[in-house]
């Protein structure tokens, strides 16, 4: 990964918007994407600037060991206690009057404490500057997601061979995500998701002590983190003969998917491709059932930029990498949710996620 030239990019922006510095504060995890981004640093404290000049990190004794592996390109710069105040003289030193600081991820707090600090620096709060940087992904960032995809299709056969009635929604995510970690994954790219019966109708259900029975549908989201990055999948399968009723929303949302599928493409907006996927579910009477977007980025962050919704603003670019779900949920009952991974490619798209979904999968 060029983390340098990541921040050249930022380098660059600065100039045109006449600041002087970016600031990056990661406290216990509060930025951690972006500084990992920039940096490649994975601790859970640290900060940088990146300055007019050149560009400064630093991180506490906790941290500073990691840093110098992790970080090679750029001294690594120890955080006394009151980090604050040597922030304030760094910046002082560096006579940075002007500088930006990201507005998503910058709590009240910190702002406040920074403010009552900095004479004479005027913070600028800014909106999207390294989450914007982060939706197009280079060639090894792509690589990253898509090995976490794979590990994360491998598991869910893995755990579909041991599904058996009397088997409880959380041993069933607790099996799932020991397996990812013992094969290769940093982590779950979120709190696994797996629904029996009538809990799949909960978009984004918590697992529980219900148990698998003959009939039930099976509705797994799941994803596994590999080098820092993401997999989003969502698949339904079900034990046993499942209900006609359930056999019809799996092919519209199936049918769905397949719309979203083929509508994502550089240039296409995340409305566009949204209505798409939605048009279906809408004129089979179902509009009101399907209550989220159809996707979002992935990347670091399992939601990241753009969307893909009746709302949203943004254009898919090629190399953005999103995901594709359109769902349909009867509160009580059911719910059906095909979520795919996908590569945005100049005249279409390249799937991720290889486990099958052709027909509801009877285990
Ligand atoms: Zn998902
Ligand atoms: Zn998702």
């Amino acid at each position: 990964m060029d983390h340098a030239a990541r921040r050249a990019k930022l380098r660059r922006r600065l100039a045109e918007e006449g600041l002087d510095a970016f600031l990056v504060i990661n406290l216990e995890g509060s930025d951690g994407a972006n500084l990992r981004y920039l940096t490649g640093f994975t601790g859970s404290a640290g900060g940088l600037i990146v300055g007019k000049e050149g560009d400064v990190f630093a991180t506490d004794s906790r941290y500073t060991e990691r840093a110098a592996r992790e970080v090679p390109d750029l001294p690594i710069e120890k955080l006394p206690g009151r980090w604050l105040d040597w922030l304030a003289d760094r910046l002082e030193s560096l006579s940075l009057k002007r500088v930006g600081i990201g507005a998503q991820r910058t709590s009240l707090w910190l702002y406040r404490e920074l403010e009552k600090r900095l004479k004479g620096v005027e913070l600028v709060p800014l909106e999207g500057w390294v989450e914007g940087l982060r939706r197009v992904k280079d060639p090894e960032e792509v690589e990253r997601i898509a090995a976490a995809a794979r590990l994360t299709d491998e598991g869910l056969r893995w755990l579909l061979g041991r599904l058996k009635p009397g088997t409880s929604e959380r041993e069933a995510a607790l099996e799932l995500e020991m397996w990812y970690r013992k094969n290769g994954a940093d982590h779950v790219a979120f709190d696994l998701i797996v629904a029996f019966g009538e809990g799949s109708s909960m978009p984004h259900y918590l697992p529980g002590e219900r148990e698998l029975k003959e009939g039930d549908l099976i509705l797994l989201d799941i994803g596994a983190k590999v080098d820092g990055y993401c997999a989003d999948l969502t698949r339904v399968v079900a034990l046993g003969r499942p209900a006609p009723e359930a056999r019809a929303i799996y092919e519209l949302v199936l049918e769905a998917n397949r719309a979203g599928l083929e509508a994502v493409r550089a240039g296409v907006t995340g409305v566009e491709a949204d209505r798409a996927a939605r048009k279906l579910i809408q004129e089979a009477g179902y509009g009101d059932q399907f209550g989220h977007g159809l996707g979002h980025g992935v990347g670091l962050e399992v939601h990241e930029g753009p969307r893909l919704s009746p709302v949203s603003e943004d254009t898919l670019e090629a190399g953005m990498v999103v995901t594709v779900e359109p769902g349909v949920y009867l509160p009580g009952k059911l719910g059906v949710r095909i979520e795919d991974l996908v590569v945005v490619r100049p005249d279409g798209c390249e799937i991720l996620s290889a486990f099958p979904k052709e027909e509801l999968l009877v285990l």
